[in-house]
């Protein structure tokens, strides 16, 4: 028998959970209640105490596979029998250069060159030091803003936060700390609205007003995440651009959320048709195994940085090209691209479509939307977590809603049932009263 499953190791668990341990965007004094996990495998996470629930969330949009696939295990086993890890400065492994050989062939053939991150968020500080040294090789060392739209997420460290929408992207708190950066209005136009000229006019007065100062354009493709769930039109982010082309700075897309199949097209900057100079991928590059990121650029944007003072892209982590991590990723690319995954994303945007329609008449409801195996509820007031949580729970299902948002990305083996049982929790503990 699992200890985990003796109700008193589990009270203890927790006890020493809410003792020693911080949790995300979580108090440590009083933090929301936390659920334990025994084990995960498909779309299942199962409970200390036995319960399953039906996985809505692919552990923040990673786990496109579900949990403890026979092949991603297989890799990740065959792997760490060879070697768990060596350092990547003055060595170099197969896992890794298979791993930047099929990032560098499923993206645009432009992007050539691959550098591996920690996480998500070192990857943005990566672009942005790839930006920034780009033109000191090309002797403008001026060029250092960054120019982006409010409402964005990149991620947490300190970079990233700086291109964050700067009031939910916390910079009130680290001022002292945050470079100042140029926003733009969040993009209006929604996926399927058109676009006028009007809607880009402030950032094209934006690119003029900041010329010469400005490094890089960087936003999210399609789907503004954290920031707020929204889809905004393919045509908007075509002639931003268009726009950056025109002002010569760089266009660095974040596709850390929406890589891999997300919102039906392998990535989502391909709604578009645009190529970006710098690429971000991260999230479920690993399959949601370890923690992984990648930055793609050009061959200019790395002729640019190697002409700068020392010629060196300047960023080296402990674990960076991690062998177990590269594996893992490896064998997600290669499992999602042997499949009909596009078929699937596309049952899956039917279904959610079709079972969160009823949420629409439910009181407090603004909108919901879905695209790609992306689904939300946004609600007119923040959400209870205390309160919808456990109703969720209740029903069988595992969300984390933030804010005004009640959100679904299940992995891509969900069944039709799977998606059911979300869209039905969802309508259900919304529909409940009290
Ligand atoms: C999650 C996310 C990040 C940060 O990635 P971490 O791995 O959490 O550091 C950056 N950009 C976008 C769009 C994200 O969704």
């Amino acid at each position: 028998m699992d200890a985990a499953w003796d109700p008193t190791a589990v009270e203890q668990l927790l006890a020493d959970d809410r003792a020693h341990v911080w949790h995300p965007y979580a108090s440590a004094v009083d933090p929301l209640p936390v659920l334990p996990v025994a084990s995960a495998s498909g779309t299942r996470l199962r409970l200390a105490d036995g319960r399953e629930l039906v996985d809505g969330m692919s552990s923040w949009w990673a786990a496109i596979h579900g949990y403890a696939h026979p092949v991603l295990n297989r890799a990740l086993r065959d792997q760490v029998d060879r070697m768990a890890h060596v350092m990547f400065g003055g060595l170099t492994h197969e896992p890794a250069v298979r791993l930047a050989r099929q990032l560098v062939e499923i993206t645009p053939t432009s992007l050539t060159r691959v550098f591996f991150a920690d996480s998500g968020s070192v990857s943005v500080e990566v672009a942005v030091k790839m930006a920034l040294q780009y033109w000191q090789g090309r002797g403008q060392p001026d060029r250092r803003l960054l120019l982006t739209v409010r409402g964005g997420y990149h991620g947490d460290t300190t970079g990233a936060m700086s291109v964050c929408d700067p009031v939910t992207g916390m910079h009130g708190l680290f001022r002292a700390l945050v470079p100042q950066q140029v926003f733009a209005e969040r993009p209006r136009p929604r996926f399927a609205e058109p676009v006028r000229d009007s809607d880009l006019a402030e950032v094209a007065n934006l690119l003029d007003r900041y010329a010469g100062q400005l490094a890089a354009v960087i936003v999210e493709p399609i789907v503004q995440g954290a920031g707020g769930m929204r889809f905004y039109a393919p045509a908007y982010l075509t002639r931003l651009a268009a726009l950056c082309r025109e002002a010569g700075v760089l266009l660095l897309l974040d596709e850390i959320a929406t890589g891999f199949g997300r919102t039906g097209r392998l990535f989502a900057s391909e709604w578009a048709g645009v190529v970006p100079d710098v690429l971000c991928v991260g999230k479920a590059l690993t399959g949601g195994y370890l923690t992984m990121a990648a930055v793609l650029c050009t061959d200019e944007v790395a002729a640019g940085v190697s002409a700068a003072p020392g010629g060196a892209l300047m960023h080296g982590p402990t674990f960076m090209a991690n062998p177990l991590a590269a594996a893992v990723a490896s064998a997600s690319v290669e499992l999602l691209l042997g499949q009909p995954w596009q078929q699937r994303v596309a049952e899956i945007e039917g279904q959610l479509t079709a079972g969160l329609a009823p949420a629409s008449a439910l009181p407090g409801v603004a909108e919901v939307r879905v695209l790609g195996a992306i689904g939300v509820v946004e609600m007119a007031e923040p959400v209870d977590l205390r309160a919808l949580t456990p109703r969720l729970v209740a029903r069988g299902v595992w969300l984390r809603p933030f804010g005004r948002l009640v959100y679904t990305m299940p992995p891509y083996i969900s069944t039709a049932a799977d998606v059911a049982a979300i869209t039905d929790a969802v309508v259900g503990a919304l529909a409940q009263d009290g």
